[in-house]
Formats: C-alpha cells, structure tokens, sequence
C-alpha cells in the first residue's frame, strides 16, 4: 500500500439539487443555505468529484446549473426518473414537446461539459403510485433512444422490474460503447449476475447494504464493476443495518444537529450528505476483505472511465499535464467521435455540432500543432476515450481531426 497516495472518492449519486441542501425542508426555510459546506466537508475527506442526478426536467436543468457552478468538481446526469414518469404525459405541450426539451438540453449540456450521464432513468414497480407502469415503459425506452443518440453512458434506477429492465436495455447497450451503471444497487445475487452480464457498472450507497442478503452481493460485485455514491440526502448507512457491523475504524462524520439547531460546520441529522462516502467505502472494504484504497482505486479508475470526469479540470491521472482546456475539448471531440461513429455517413451532423461547439477562451500559449494533431495518441492515453482506439477505424479519426482543426484552428493556434 502506498501511503503516499491520498484516498479519492466520484459521489456518482448525489442530489445536490435537493432543497435540503439548500436549508429548506418541506418547504419551509430551517437553516442557512449550506450547500458550499457540504460540497467543501466532502472534498476535505478526498471526494473531488460529484455526479448531481437529475430526476426531471427542471431538476436536470438545475442538476446542469449546479454542475456550472462547481466546474471540475460537479456534474450532471441529464434525464426523467421513472417515478416522474407521468410528467411526459402531463406536460403542457405534450410529451414529444418534453421528450424534445429534454434532449435539447442533453446535447447543450453535453457540449459544454456538464452532464455525462443521461438518467436517471429506468424502471421502479416498487412505487407504481407515482407512476403506472405504462408510461413508466414508454419513457424508458424512449430515453434509452435519446442516450443511444447522443451517446451518453446510462444512470440507471431499478426496482423490481428486472425483466422489463433488462428486456429494454440489452438491444440498446450494444449502440452504447460506454454503457452505463445501475446505482443504488438493492437487488439479489442473480440480478447483480445479470447486470455485470449486460456490460453494466454497478452503484453502491448505503440502501445497497441494509441486510446480509445486500452484503453478500456487494460482497460478489467485480471490482472493476463498482462504483460508490451516498445518494444523499438519502440512503444513509444506519445503526440498524447490516452495515453498520463493517464500521469499526471507519472515518468519523462530522457532528450532525437538528436542523432546528443547525450550526455552520455541522451536518443535519437525517440529511445524509457526500462527506458520508468514506464509511460506504469502508463497508465495502471490510465486507470485500480487502483495503479501502483498492475499493477506492477501482472505483475511481472506473467512474473516470466511463463518465469523463477528468476533462475539465486536468487530474488526469498517469498522463503528461495538459492545460485545462486540452481536456475540456478533447472530451467533446470524443463525444463527437462517437456519434459520428454511430451516425456513420451523416458528416453533416456532426459539421452542424461541432458549429455549436462553445468557443473557448484565448489560445493556449503551451499548445502545439502536435497536441492537436496527435488524437489517436490522446485516444489511447485518455481512458474515458480508450475505447475509442477499438471502434472508430483511421479515416474516421482523421476525418474528425481534419473537420476539427479547419473549423477551430484559429481559436487554438491564434489566427
Ligand atoms: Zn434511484
């Protein structure tokens, strides 16, 4: 074990667009707007990366807005929870009115790096209360479409609907190189088995490990297969769970008040936030037989791989430095990559995107004609993109590096 190499968590499950965070519960304000707080608490503990879940559309739209706020440490999944399913049908100008919003705002938000994921989406028979099964069919499958389309890795939500889930996803998986990940994860042995089948990454928080049942699939997930969230302000890791036995030496939590008697610094009781992913991890570490740093690794190596989440900001890991602004575009061109891949001969669609490509700030003074020119090497370094290197052949590098630096040529090397 390197005791050199400080402990990193992704919170690929966080609600930050919850009004809890925001101090107001129920609707009625308790204490001050905390938000920042509990972003900071988080990334003090080695959380640098949150994945803010959308759940419909104005949430998505917030989940994007929170992502531009904290640019390199937030991001945002894009989609309607099947629980919101009924929205589509209740919209005021029609579900294909709300189905074309929400992908206009997944490609906007793709483009300029905020969200990664398109969900949460999926299936939950658990609350049919809140939406029947028929809409909750239809909108799945539609928004599968929408993902396959713009090529966004899915984040999925599955609740005692395996067949239809499985039914609806497996045909579009094979459109979707990136594929996607299954998040609060509560389901038995047998239906881990069939995810980790179907290609896909599964999430765990504090609600995946409530029984021993939950344990022992944890327990059994591939560690090239996990990934960790706390999903707050839910999904806390109780003193009555199964878990709770895998806690010994556990980091601690900051102290938790009443919201009454909230105080800057310290957490809500009941309010379960990102600081708390360091205990999730501890759970699966001791449940696993295996140290925090392994569950840490995979899990990171894992989320950065299938989401991007380096682009931005650098912190690429095991690569030469580059600047800011090589990552943040070298992931939109490899999100170009791959739709043009998937549109192949529809060049005019991705001309027309890359016309909408954000403009960029002023040239980088570091970069070189190599940088640019040298894709297929950024490909095979950039693990988000590595996949790449086996689907897209040469000519249709090329044709993305030639497309790419006419039309941007000037921005980056300056006129
Ligand atoms: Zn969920």
């Amino acid at each position: 074990m390197d005791e050199s190499k400080p402990l990193r968590y992704v919170d690929i499950g966080i609600n930050l667009s919850d009004p809890v965070f925001r101090g107001e519960y129920h609707g009625k304000q308790a204490h001050e707007d905390d938000l920042d707080d509990v972003v900071q608490r988080a990334r003090d503990v080695g959380c640098s990366k949150f994945m803010v879940t959308g759940s419909d559309l104005i949430e998505s739209k917030h989940a994007v807005h929170i992502a531009s706020k904290y640019p390199g440490f937030c991001y945002a999944t894009v989609g309607v929870h099947p629980c919101q399913a009924k929205l589509f049908d209740e919209y005021p100008d029609g579900p294909s009115k709300m189905l074309e919003e929400l992908r206009a705002l997944a490609i906007e938000s793709t483009q300029s790096g905020h969200a990664v994921a398109f969900g949460e989406i999926g299936l939950d028979y658990d609350r049919l209360f809140l939406s029947p099964k028929e809409p909750q069919l239809k909108y799945f499958e539609a928004q599968l479409d929408l993902a396959v389309e713009i090529q966004l890795p899915l984040f999925l939500h599955s609740r005692a609907a395996s067949e239809d889930f499985e039914r609806l996803l497996a045909p579009r998986l094979a459109k979707l190189p990136k594929r996607g990940l299954v998040h609060s994860f509560t389901g038995t042995m047998d239906e881990m088995n069939r995810m980790i089948a179907l290609g896909l990454d599964v999430g765990v928080n504090g609600c995946s490990m409530k029984t021993e049942e939950n344990l022992e699939v944890v327990k059994a997930i591939p560690l090239d297969r996990l990934q960790i969230e706390t999903d707050g302000p839910w999904c806390e890791i109780r003193p009555s769970h199964a878990s709770a036995k895998h806690l010994n030496g556990a980091p601690d939590l900051p102290k938790a008040v009443k919201k009454e008697k909230w105080q800057k610094g310290c957490m809500v009781k009941g309010r379960n936030e990102p600081v708390a992913i360091a205990r999730v991890a501890h759970v699966i570490a001791s449940v696993k037989g295996i140290t925090v740093e392994e569950v840490c690794e995979a899990a990171w190596n894992n989320s950065i791989s299938m989401f991007g989440l380096v682009s931005l900001h650098g912190e690429a890991p095991d690569r030469n430095k580059r600047s800011e602004l090589y990552w943040k575009n070298l992931r939109t061109i490899s999100w170009l990559a791959v739709r043009l891949f998937h549109m192949s001969g529809k060049g005019n669609k991705v001309a027309d995107a890359l016309s909408r490509w954000p403009t960029s700030t002023a040239p980088n003074p570091g970069r070189t004609e190599d940088d640019l020119d040298s894709i297929n090497t950024a490909y095979a370094i950039d693990p988000p993109c590595a996949f790449l290197t086996s689907v897209i052949s040469r000519d249709v590098k090329q044709k993305i590096a030639t497309v790419w630096s006419r039309q941007h040529r000037s921005m980056f090397f300056g006129g």
